[in-house]
């Protein structure tokens, strides 16, 4: 059980990572015994995205999300967390954007709508005027989800937005930035919380071809997957429910990384194959980019 002291500290950390303000004494003092250059801050935006990835995180078991937010890094901004809004939360934006409050990580969720800048506003100010500003000072960026790393759901093929991932946005302008890259549909939440932990304690995690932390993202699902024995011996589903391979309904374990078979999701309840789901690729640079290529597919009938 915490102790008044730690209490205290918990509560003061939560303060500062919210933005609220006018603390009470024994609050802002307990604040100030936190040393601010230990832990890394991180802001938050979101562009084109549905929020799943903030939810996912907030599922996180051990650490708990508070202990992340407050211990390993301090969420100076999330715009579905943060008690700070309206002018208030735009200055702090931008004080940390312009360079003026110190080192920080740049977290996006969320893809970018290259061909139309106004489809995704935060204030009155466009995410990619913002992160193009950001770019300048950050310290490095984290990209969430499928979204924020290759454009996902928003950057379909058809859509009107031209909605791209950080890594293409700052390629498209010669910014020379690295960009952690964690993909999913939702991400795991720990995917991202273990990557923050990394950064923290040990420093830049070892990342694949294309940016991802090897932790995580090195072997395809198919590789490790329980029913790669199933495909070998050609025991394929028929349709959703059945046992056996589920290539032929459309598993995309093959052109998918991720650890989702040693992880597990839903806190180690169960993961998409054994609840019968094959893998739509939702952690590929692939994910939903293609019109004719469906998530679900029905086995070939003979004719
Ligand atoms: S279910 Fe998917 S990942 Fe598993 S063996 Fe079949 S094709 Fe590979
Ligand atoms: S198994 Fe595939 S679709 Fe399911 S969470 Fe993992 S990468 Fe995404």
């Amino acid at each position: 059980m915490m102790n008044r002291r730690e209490f205290m500290t918990m509560a003061a950390a939560i303060g500062a990572a919210f933005g609220v303000g006018n603390l009470p004494e024994p609050v802002a003092a307990a604040l100030r015994q936190i040393d601010p250059q230990t832990i890394p801050k991180l802001l938050y935006l979101q562009g084109q995205s549905c929020s799943g990835c903030s939810i996912s995180l907030l599922q996180a078991r051990e650490p708990t999300p508070l202990t992340l937010i407050t211990r390993y890094s301090q969420l100076v901004f999330h715009a579905d967390l943060s008690a700070t809004s309206g002018s208030q939360a735009m200055d702090l934006i931008e004080r940390y954007i312009a360079g003026e409050a110190g080192p920080y990580f740049l977290v996006l969720e969320g893809a970018i709508p290259e061909k139309m800048p106004t489809a995704c506003k935060i204030g009155d100010k466009s995410l990619a005027s913002l992160l193009e500003s950001a770019a300048r000072t950050m310290v490095g960026a984290v990209a969430i989800g499928a979204c924020a790393c290759d454009g996902g759901i928003p950057g379909a093929e058809g859509n009107l937005t031209g909605a791209v991932g950080l890594p293409k946005f700052f390629a498209q302008r010669k910014i020379d930035k690295s960009v952690i890259q964690i993909r999913g549909c939702s991400v795991h939440p720990d995917w991202v919380w273990q990557t923050v932990v990394h950064l923290v304690k040990i420093g830049m995690p070892e990342l694949t071809e294309i940016g991802s932390p090897k932790l995580f993202f090195s072997r395809s699902i198919h590789e490790t997957c329980p029913r790669y024995h199933d495909f070998q011996q050609e025991i394929f589903a028929a349709k959703l429910g059945d046992g056996g391979c589920l290539f032929q309904l459309g598993c995309l374990g093959q052109q998918t990384k991720a650890d989702c078979s040693s992880r597990w999701w839903n806190g180690g309840q169960t993961w998409c194959i054994n609840a019968n789901a094959p893998c739509i690729g939702c952690a590929s640079p692939l994910f939903a980019k293609q019109k004719n290529m469906p998530f679900y597919r029905m086995k070939k009938r003979k004719t």
